[in-house]
């Protein structure tokens, strides 16, 4: 039978009338930090001596031991057929094996969920605990990707703000003031990027005892856990408040930890049942990730932690080298941060100056003028949902840091 809709219907839609692209994926916005990136190289491809301090990856190659193991995966033809979609299960077991070792936490092979990049894991994880509607708790500044995964769940990310004033930590009492009955999620990040925050384990602990005592679920990434500095100390929230684990879903990878961003292996951990719905997900979507690229993490995950020690202390000199220089800057204040590869100055107190005959608007006003004045690339905290910031990564090399902030802070002194 033949459903006739009355000629005025709205439902008569010609195909010119309709979005070209639906309202769930045309509400996202680019990755301000990759656009800032491109925008970067774009500019130095075309002759300008930019500097570039918006990239989120470490200026290391892998380690010789991880692409060797991915060469001998090339010749295997067991690599070059489809695999299980949850990952191969040595590199599960290696993973569980891993994550013992690094934050006690102990976990069985079938609660990890081999992903295409920590990032395929944040947008599974949402993905699969959250419905249209429900709450997710996100401290701000964030990072980039987290409430568009959540928006394209249908959850809503309802933003708890954080500043220099408590070095970006977010607290139970500010968290228990966004609670409502409709939240569902908190999302943890620590160490953080954008800001290199490292919450203290007391204060990890006293968050995890508040989920459980409200049902809500923590989604904790922990995919900066071996780049800390000083004290500070990575402690994983499920190890401190095992009675989380069954509420908590763990991401992680190898991209920051092994130099392996281009390699795109991550996962998420997390009880039984949801690994097992988020993998028939994957298993629609993607399906195993590049059996090489797999092979090439068995190896990293299951080898030595001497190729992040001497990055890190790397990152370390090049942290005390951007805090010191940026401290020296009018106008910029740079809590020291305690891990990751990021320093988030404010430059709250720049906004209005006038910087070469033009009065600066907001930090993203700011940072083109950065990046056309002084050829320095830095992404604003407009993408970390606190503007008022400049994101700077120090994962580059140290002479183009000390070049860098030099120019930018020249330029910055010129504001009246
Ligand atoms: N989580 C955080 C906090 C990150 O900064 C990143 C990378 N920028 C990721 C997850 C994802 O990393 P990847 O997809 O490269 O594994």
């Amino acid at each position: 039978m033949l459903s006739m809709a009355a000629p005025d219907s709205p439902s008569v839609t010609s195909a010119s009338d309709r979005r070209r692209v639906s309202a769930r994926v045309g509400g996202i916005s680019e990755s301000a930090t990759l656009a800032v990136d491109a925008k970067a190289k774009a500019l130095k491809a075309a002759g300008r001596p930019v500097i570039g301090f918006g990239a989120g990856e470490p200026d290391f190659p892998t380690p010789q031991p991880i692409v060797e193991a991915a060469a001998a995966a090339c010749a295997d033809p067991r690599n070059h057929r489809y695999t299980p979609a949850a990952g191969l299960p040595e590199l599960r077991e290696a993973v569980a094996a891993k994550t013992e070792r690094d934050s006690g936490y102990r976990v069985q092979p079938n609660q990890v969920l081999i992903t295409n990049g920590g990032k395929q894991a944040v947008y599974q994880a949402f993905a699969s605990i959250v419905d249209p509607g429900d709450e997710v708790l996100l401290p701000a500044p964030y990072w980039t990707t987290y409430p568009e995964a959540i928006r394209l769940a249908g959850g809503v990310p309802v933003v708890v703000p954080t500043d220099e004033s408590t070095g970006y930590l977010v607290s139970v009492e500010q968290l228990e003031a966004a609670r409502t009955p409709r939240t569902k999620v908190l999302l943890f990040c620590s160490p953080s990027n954008p800001t290199g925050a490292v919450y203290p384990p007391e204060q990890v602990a006293e968050i995890g005892r508040w989920a459980v005592e409200h049902g809500i679920w923590v989604i904790t990434d922990e995919i900066y856990e071996h780049l800390v500095y000083d004290d500070a100390r990575h402690a994983s929230m499920p190890v401190l408040v095992p009675e989380l684990a069954d509420t908590c879903l763990v991401l992680n990878g190898v991209a920051k930890t092994y130099a392996m961003t281009g390699w795109r292996v991550g996962w998420l951990i997390g009880p039984a049942d949801v690994v097992k719905a988020a993998t028939n997900l994957q298993s629609h979507l993607s399906s195993n990730v590049c059996n090489v690229a797999q092979r090439a993490a068995l190896a990293a995950v299951s080898g030595p932690l001497d190729a992040v020690a001497e990055m890190r202390a790397a990152f370390d000199r090049r942290r005390r080298t951007m805090v010191e220089m940026l401290s020296a800057i009018p106008g910029v204040t740079c809590p020291t941060p305690k891990g990751a590869f990021y320093a988030y100055p404010s430059v709250k107190e720049l906004i209005g100056k006038e910087i070469r005959g033009t009065t600066v608007e907001s930090s993203a006003h700011l940072a083109e003028l950065v990046l056309e004045h002084a050829e320095v690339a830095v992404v604003p905290g407009e993408a970390f949902g606190a503007p008022g910031y400049f994101r700077l990564s120090y994962a580059l090399g140290d002479d183009d840091l000390v070049e860098g902030v030099r120019r930018m802070g020249e330029l910055l002194r010129e504001a009246r």
